[in-house]
């Protein structure tokens, strides 16, 4: 079988070039050709025709806020998504400010590690791999501790793919006078944010996830009055997120080198996000995918990690099953054969693994992952997916 006939196409999308396998990873994804193809040619970063894509770029995330009063700003940034988590906090936290961080997983856990390379104060609410935080604790432990100036809370936590619950978070901090940060890097352009439903001072996401860019720079959106009030705040010069700002309403250019390749093919992305319809659309087709997936993957007998009513359409986790059988790297390479990369999983209690729902695929892919999956145990030897009792314990936490 030739690379380019491996993969055979899908109806209404292409399959990745040359018969690459689908990447079911929360980014880098699988991304249209037409993105890839964008970056075929190479843009002078001072010249006039990139920095009207990067105005043009910053005005369609800001589009995607529901800022309509002009109260927020867009800041791209270079680097990966933790570059921008760490421009964040370096930039809107004081430097005798104080955060709580709501930590549900590895990303919120890369949020406290953050603070603590910042050398600023921080608290932290840890609910193991994921349990939501809720609004309550929040405010306990804001009621607890008057030091506390700004709340961190991780939008998606891509690590157990729980969806936590930012509008109720968001309401118990300002009800206690207090300022939300969110890093909304795995949910945003599919899980609306919108400053006009859920309140917040700054947020932070990248290119790669459900915009479906490819990895480069990321982005933060703020207030404008937190923007202003950042100057001279971070910890680092190329992180300075006021800096950056400021720059690019000077001149219209970043201030080091950008990606430019990157910055192509994002806005490719973006004009292909607003055909489908915004984030309502690609929130829709990310659902659709994890719902056939999910039913799919019951339908052999896997168990979702999480309880219906968490999980995100973003990422997935299943418990591996307790076949003598299983193993998962047997498993992991008998889906890569068949065209699909899917992830490790991250729990530390029980084995797991996680399939993403983001990325240039819809439902029809889904379908073929769930036969991938339903062969590979087949070549296993594994009659049966269902997961060891210990792992339905412990997701009974969720419901208690
Ligand atoms: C992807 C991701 C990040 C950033 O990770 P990088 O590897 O630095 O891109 C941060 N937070 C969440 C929730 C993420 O999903």
């Amino acid at each position: 079988m030739s690379a380019e006939t491996k993969f055979s196409p899908v109806e209404g999308f292409e399959p990745p070039a040359l018969g690459e396998p689908y990447l079911l990873t929360p980014g880098p994804l699988t991304t249209a050709y037409a993105v890839k193809q964008a970056m075929l040619r190479d843009w002078g970063s001072w010249d006039g025709d990139f920095r009207a894509m990067t105005a043009d770029m910053r005005r369609r995330l800001l589009a995607l806020t529901g800022d309509t009063k002009g109260e927020f700003d867009c800041v791209p940034m270079q680097g990966s998504g933790s570059f921008c988590v760490e421009a964040m906090l370096g930039s809107f936290v004081p430097k005798d400010g104080k955060v709580l961080v709501l930590a549900n997983g590895a990303y919120g856990l890369r949020a406290a590690q953050t603070m603590q390379y910042l050398g600023r104060a921080y608290t932290l609410i840890d609910k193991g791999d994921y349990l939501p935080p809720r609004g309550a604790e929040v405010a306990a432990a804001l009621d607890a501790d008057p030091a506390i100036t700004h709340v961190i809370a991780i939008h998606c936590e891509t690590s157990s793919g729980i969806l936590n619950p930012v509008a109720e978070i968001s309401e118990a901090v300002y009800a206690k006078g207090r300022k939300l940060l969110v890093d909304s890097m795995s949910a945003f352009g599919a899980i609306p944010l919108d400053v006009n439903e859920i309140r917040y001072e700054a947020m932070v996401s990248s290119a790669n996830k459900c915009i479906e860019g490819v990895p480069g720079f990321g982005f933060v959106i703020a207030k404008k009055t937190e923007l202003e009030a950042a100057k001279g705040r971070s910890h680092s010069l190329s992180l300075d997120v006021h800096a950056q700002w400021a720059t690019l309403e000077k001149t219209g250019q970043w201030r080091f080198t950008p990606p430019t390749h990157v910055v192509a093919a994002f806005l490719e992305a973006l004009k292909m996000h607003e055909a489908e319809g915004g984030v309502a659309g690609r929130g829709a087709r990310y659902t659709k995918n994890r719902d056939v997936m999910v039913a799919g993957m019951r339908e052999l007998g896997f168990e979702t990690l999480l309880l219906d009513h968490w999980l995100s359409p973003i990422i997935v986790t299943f418990f591996c099953p307790a076949h003598e059988n299983f193993a998962f790297d047997r498993f992991y390479g008998l889906m890569k054969d068949k065209g699909f990369i899917i992830y490790p999983g991250k729990l530390t209690v029980v084995e797991s693994f996680r399939v993403g729902c983001i990325g240039r695929m819809d439902e029809h892919v889904m379908r073929r992952v769930v036969e991938a999956a339903r062969e590979s145990l087949a070549e296993m030897n594994v009659p049966d997916a269902a997961p060891p009792r210990t792992a339905l314990e412990e997701r009974a936490k969720l419901a208690a």
